[in-house]
């Protein structure tokens, strides 16, 4: 479905972005990587899948860098077909104590960073009248959770760029939508899962069950493969219509 397409998925190493962008290269598009970490691991997983696989290690939380990361995609690829803004980052802490920087990281990395690579994927998509954004916010993005005010502040901002971006679109052949996950198990997940088993003295499979009871009431992680499934959806030609929705897949979360 995606031949001669090329997405660029944010923070796209480990956990959700990897998981989309081996999706949507199962489908037949190339993919331009970004993230930090083990950049060999997810690129030969990538290439795997018989696409071409290019690589940039923009900082999400520097403008400049975002910029030519998006030149470099133009470069490499002739154009961005597919934007997947998924990089992002947590941390917990309550309003007075949170410490400024982190609150100014989390709003870079989870919300300006899709405002940048939007602005300077769109020309390229209408020119072309088709292209497609996808932004990773999450349930919170939808419902709010003590202890994370940048987290949750950051996400409903995302699916409000999500709105505003699908209105400003919606007479072409471009769509943005927005993707709400619940628990996922990746590392931004676990280091939650490890925080709560060091604080009440439980053991991995206790905490990751009280992590989980507290807000999913399916009692599951949704898998970034499900997520992947979700992105090729919206992508594919049924969701020509689908603009400005916040999709969440949460095991109930948001419907208490
Ligand atoms: P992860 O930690 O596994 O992956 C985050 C990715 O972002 C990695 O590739 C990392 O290298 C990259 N990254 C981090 N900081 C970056 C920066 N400054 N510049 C460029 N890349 C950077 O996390 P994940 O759980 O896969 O999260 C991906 C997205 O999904 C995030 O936006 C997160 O908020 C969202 N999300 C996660 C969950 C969950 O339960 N895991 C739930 C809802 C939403």
């Amino acid at each position: 479905m995606l031949q001669n397409k090329t997405a660029l998925v944010t923070g796209s190493t480990s956990g959700i972005g990897l998981g989309i962008a081996k999706a949507l290269a199962r489908q037949g598009a190339n993919i331009m990587l970004n993230g930090f970490g083990d950049v060999d691991g997810a690129r030969a997983e990538v290439e795997a899948l018989g696409v071409r696989v290019g690589y940039h290690g923009a900082d999400m939380s520097k403008t400049a860098d975002i910029e030519d990361m998006m030149r470099a995609a133009a470069a490499q690829f002739g154009r961005v077909d597919v934007l997947v803004n998924n990089a992002g980052i947590q941390h917990v802490a309550p309003v007075q104590d949170f410490p400024v920087d982190r609150w100014d990281a989390i709003i870079a990395i989870n919300l300006s960073s899709a405002f940048h690579t939007t602005r300077l994927a769109l020309p390229a998509m209408l020119a072309a009248n088709w292209g497609r954004i996808i932004n990773v916010a999450s349930v919170h993005g939808l419902v709010a959770s003590a202890q994370k005010s940048a987290y949750v502040a950051a996400k409903h901002g995302v699916v409000g760029l999500t709105k505003v971006t699908a209105l400003e679109t919606a007479t072409t052949g471009v769509t943005c939508n927005a993707i709400c996950p619940g628990w996922v198990l990746t590392p931004l997940v676990q280091k939650q899962v490890d925080a709560k088993a060091a604080a009440l003295g439980l053991s991995n499979e206790e905490a990751t069950k009280l992590l989980l009871g507290e807000k999913e009431p399916s009692m599951q992680f949704t898998t970034p493969e499900e997520l992947g499934e979700l992105a090729v959806f919206f992508c594919s030609p049924a969701a020509n219509n689908v603009r400005g929705v916040a999709w969440n897949m949460d095991g109930g979360w948001a419907a208490q």
